[in-house]
Formats: structure tokens, C-alpha cells, sequence
């Protein structure tokens, strides 16, 4: 492991972007919560204040959703489709010339390292809101030939159409924090939507960089509502809200439950992007060049903070010493620091709290006899550091194994010459099924395997492979419905038969 590189001075733009006030986007004004609370934005690399952030609660929801509203029925909904491409696609535009100033604030709020932050930002930020732009085009319905009443073919005329489901309330994660934004924000406005996104309340500053880009580009006020606030207060209200047609949700399976009761009240449609913990599996005859740097990343990507890491390796048995041992070396060479100096290739947890979770399934890992072949430690000092950790001879029957850790800590366990059958059913050992990838040369196996691997998304000889046209959604108890692609817009749409006899 080398020494944590160090901190470096956040450039003037971001320090003076940090210094404001930041508060609610509601209406188009940047308003002060009813509470006037606010709550400390922290630095996790380290430990230091950066921010103060106003932090909404229910009564905030309560406005956010009534300018929701307005703007629904308001001068947004008249809007050519043409006229909302031009809007979404601006945003992209502005959210690109903004992307060092982006970068820099999220590696300082999520402790992401910059580059990460950038590249993410451009290609699911910029790009994302770009492949959106064109949809909103492109929703129409279709004709259908009926005979309804017994009435004569060609005597009536059925039709469809694609209609905005409403006001949207998007509740978002602090792992990826921009990202998340834009992933709700850019097929919910493709579709006609208006939006109260609620982010978490560990890293709010970069969704409030996003509205300010989305009220100059001249989306109409009430379009974007954000409101940061504590998800018990402000994310509660929301999720229950009798005025919000949809839930888009991502975060943990749990808090996912607590969505899905919140929302019968009025039955409102939700989509959940939940927990994670994808199986890599890894045939004797792949090819380890690719496979080593491949599951290392898919494994340590955001310090494992990622709903799609690869947490658990399943390596054949005769390549399981040589896999293991490269990949601990890959990993033990990882620069750890803060996210802030583009030198760094991982930075920290998120959180104390995260850090002191994740450092009990290692201790868990260690009790249960797995062997720890890199990491298992919290680096000194401040900043809320792990190393990455892996862990060889798990088995399933293992907490580690079995439980999401969100964090930077692998299981690997070797398999024999059973069926792929039998590999599979050990790799779907899981309440979850989000990912997963397969890594060999032989295309029968490849194939066979992903269509055996029960995810959302198999990757084969690359992990995590996502891009705004790919659908993205979890199985089981890693989610309801789909995100991205074309599928993605449907959760925004409500469809409309409309029948006429002449
Ligand atoms: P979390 O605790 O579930 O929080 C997610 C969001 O829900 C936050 O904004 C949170 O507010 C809010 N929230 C908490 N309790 C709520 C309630 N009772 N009602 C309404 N909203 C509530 O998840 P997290 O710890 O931030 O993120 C980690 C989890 O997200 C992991 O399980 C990970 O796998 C999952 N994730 C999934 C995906 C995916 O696409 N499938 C992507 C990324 C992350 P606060 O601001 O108070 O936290
Ligand atoms: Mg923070």
C-alpha cells in the first residue's frame, strides 16, 4: 500500500461555490427551509467542515410538491417536445463547461477521487441528459384496429397516447451524488414530468450546483425542485405525499420496504434502485491480463461504494492461488488519499459511521476463518480511510459473503469442474441481483453462464458494464423496474387509450 498522498487546496471557484448560502431551489427561488435548520457538509478525507447546507423538512416537501404541481399544469406542459430536447440538451451543455467546478465539489463532499467524478459526470451526467434530450421526441402511442360495441371495421378508431405521469419525487444516495441526480432528473423531464428530488443529506451540494445550471438554462420555475433534508423528515414526507404521482428510489433494500408502505397511501407508482452484492466468475481458460485489472476495479470502483461492485469472485480452482494473489497485489498498489489530488486512485468512506460498519465485517471476515490476503485496516489519522480488502476461502455460508458490505472489502471462493449449473446456483446464492460478470474465452460458456447468472445485467470480460442506452435495474431484492434505455422512460408515462365511433 503507499502512503496516502496528500491534500491539496481546492481551487478559488470551489471555495467560493462552498462559502454560500445553500438552500432550497422550490418554485425557481432559492428559499430558506421553514425550520431554518442546516446541517455541516463534511469532507471525509478530512473530517473538516466545508459547507452548511439548509436542511428541508416535511413542510418544505409539502411547498416543493404545490410548485411541482403548478409547473405541471403550467407553461411546462404546453411545451413542444421539441422545446423540452433544447432544454435537457442545454443542461448537458452547461452541466459539461461546469464539469472541473463539478468534479472538485463532489470529490470534496462524497470523497470520490476527482477523475472518477469527472468521468462519471461527463458520461453519465452530460451524455445521459443527452441520450434523454432525443427521447422526449419520440413518445408517441400507436393506432389500433378495433371493433368495439359490434360496431363495422372502419367505423371507429382507436388510439394511444404517452402521457407524463405527473410530479415526480426522485430520493437519491450520497454514493454517486451528481450522477443519481441526473439519472432521475433526465427521463423524468424527457417525459413531461416535473420533479421534487429529495438528496442524501450526507452530500446535497452538487445537486444544488445542478439546479442553479438547470434555472439558468430557463427551465420554467417548479420544473426542478430540490430539497436537501434528513430521509426520515424530508424523504418520509415525500414517499408518502398524497400530491406525488412517482417514487424513483435509489438506496438500500431496506429503506426501498420503507418506500413501497410510505407510498400506498395513494398508491403511487415507485421504481427502487436498491442493494447489491454481484457474483465475478472467473473460468480457468480467461484471460488474466484482462481478468486481474477487471475484477480489482469492479471490486474497489468508489472504494466498493457501488450498488453494482463485484463483492464476490468465484474462481476455478486451478487458477483460484494465482487470481487471488494478483489481484491482492493489484490492489495493495491502489494510491489512497483524498479525492481532491488527482493522484490518488481511491479515496475515503463516506462516513464514520461507514467506516466503522465496514470494518466490522472485516472483523467478522477474520472470526470466520476466511484469509485475509490484503487491507482489513483503516488507514491512521483523519479522513475515514480503508484499505482495500480482500478476503479468500469464503463460502457462502459467511456473513461477509451473504450481507451487502458497501465497502472496499472482496470474497473470493474457488469452484471445481461441476456444471455451470452448479457454479450458478452458488453465484445466485443471494437475496439480491442486481450485476454480475463472467469472464472466459469460450462464448458457449460465456453465454450459457450470463443467461444462468440471475442480475439485472451480466457483463462477460468486463465488469459493470453501464452506458445511458443499457437497461439498468436489480432482481430479487435489489429493485422494481428499470432505469436507462428506452425502458427507463416507461416509469414516467402513463399511456391513454382513447376510442371514437364515427
Ligand atoms: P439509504 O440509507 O437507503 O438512503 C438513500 C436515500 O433515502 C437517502 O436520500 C436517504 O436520506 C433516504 N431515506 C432514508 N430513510 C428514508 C425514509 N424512511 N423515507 C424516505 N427516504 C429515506 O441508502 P444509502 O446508505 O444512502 O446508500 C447506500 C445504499 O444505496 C446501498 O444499499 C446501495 O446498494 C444502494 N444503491 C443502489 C444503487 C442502484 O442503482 N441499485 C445505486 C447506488 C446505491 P438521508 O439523506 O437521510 O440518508
Ligand atoms: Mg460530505
Amino acid at each position: 500500500m503507499s502512503a496516502a498522498v496528500q491534500n491539496i487546496t481546492p481551487s478559488s471557484e470551489a471555495r467560493a461555490f462552498l462559502a454560500r448560502d445553500h438552500r432550497l431551489l422550490i418554485g425557481g427561488e432559492w428559499v430558506a427551509p421553514v425550520s431554518g435548520e442546516s446541517i455541516d457538509i463534511i469532507d471525509p478525507a478530512t473530517e473538516g467542515t466545508i459547507a452548511r447546507a439548509a436542511l428541508g423538512g416535511s413542510e418544505d416537501i409539502d411547498r416543493a410538491v404545490t410548485a411541482a404541481r403548478k409547473a405541471f399544469r403550467g407553461e411546462w406542459s404546453r411545451l413542444t417536445s421539441y422545446e423540452r430536447t433544447r432544454l435537457i440538451l442545454k443542461l448537458a451543455d452547461e452541466l459539461e463547461a461546469s464539469i472541473a467546478l463539478a468534479s472538485e465539489i463532489e470529490a470534496l463532499d462524497n470523497g470520490m477521487p476527482v477523475m472518477v467524478a469527472h468521468y462519471s459526470i461527463a458520461s453519465f451526467g452530460c451524455e445521459f441528459l443527452r441520450y434523454y434530450a432525443g427521447w422526449a421526441t419520440k413518445l408517441h402511442g400507436e393506432t389500433i384496429p378495433v371493433s368495439p360495441q359490434g360496431v363495422r371495421n372502419g367505423e371507429s378508431l382507436t388510439y394511444t397516447r404517452r402521457e407524463p405521469i405527473g410530479v415526480v419525487g426522485a430520493i437519491i444516495p450520497w454514493n454517486a451524488p451528481l450522477v443519481m441526480a441526473v439519472l432521475k432528473l433526465g427521463p423524468a423531464l424527457a417525459a413531461g414530468c416535473t420533479v421534487v428530488l429529495k438528496p442524501a443529506e450526507l452530500t446535497p451540494l452538487t445537486a444544488l450546483l445542478l439546479g442553479e445550471l438547470a434555472t439558468r438554462v430557463g427551465f420554467p420555475p417548479g420544473v426542478i425542485n430540490i430539497v436537501p433534508g434528513l430521509g426520515e423528515s424530508a424523504g418520509a414526507a415525500l414517499a408518502a405525499h398524497p400530491d406525488v404521482d412517482k417514487i424513483a428510489f435509489t438506496g438500500s433494500t431496506e429503506v426501498g420496504r420503507k418506500i413501497i408502505l410510505a407510498a400506498a397511501g395513494n398508491l403511487k407508482r415507485v421504481t427502487l434502485e436498491l442493494g447489491g452484492k454481484s457474483p465475478m466468475v472467473v473460468f480457468p481458460d480467461a484471460d488474466l491480463d484482462r481478468v486481474i485489472p477487471g475484477v480489482t476495479r469492479g471490486a474497489f470502483f468508489l472504494q466498493g461504494q457501488n450498488c453494482m461492485a463485484g463483492t464476490r469472485l468465484f474462481v476455478h480452482q486451478d487458477i483460484f492461488d494465482q487470481v487471488v494473489s494478483r489481484v491482492a497485489e493489484m490492489a495493495g498498489q491502489f494510491r489512497i488519499g483524498p479525492g481532491i489530488n488527482p493522484q490518488n486512485d481511491l479515496g475515503p468512506l463516506i462516513s464514520a459511521v461507514q467506516r466503522e460498519r465496514v470494518m466490522a465485517y472485516v472483523a467478522s471476515g477474520r472470526q470466520s476463518g476466511a484469509e485475509l490476503m490484503c487491507g482489513g485496516e483503516a488507514l491512521p489519522g483523519r479522513g475515514f480511510f480503508v484499505k482495500p480488502t480482500l478476503f479468500a476461502r469464503t463460502s457462502m455460508d459467511m456473513k461477509i459473503a451473504r450481507e451487502e458490505i458497501f465497502g472496499p472489502v472482496l470474497c473470493a471462493q474457488a469452484f471445481g469442474d461441476s456444471d455451470l449449473q452448479a457454479v450458478a446456483d452458488e453465484a445466485n446464492r443471494s437475496i439480491y441481483g442486481l450485476s454480475g460478470s463472467v469472464w472466459t474465452r469460450d462464448i458457449s460458456v460465456a453465454h450459457r453462464m450470463a443467461g444462468l447468472i440471475d442480475a439485472g445485467q451480466v457483463s462477460i470480460n468486463c465488469h459493470a458494464a453501464v452506458d445511458p442506452a443499457i437497461p439498468f435495474g436489480g432482481n430479487k431484492q435489489s429493485g422494481w423496474g428499470r432505469e436507462f434505455g428506452r425502458e427507463g422512460l416507461d416509469p414516467y408515462l402513463k399511456t391513454k387509450a382513447t376510442t371514437v365511433i364515427y
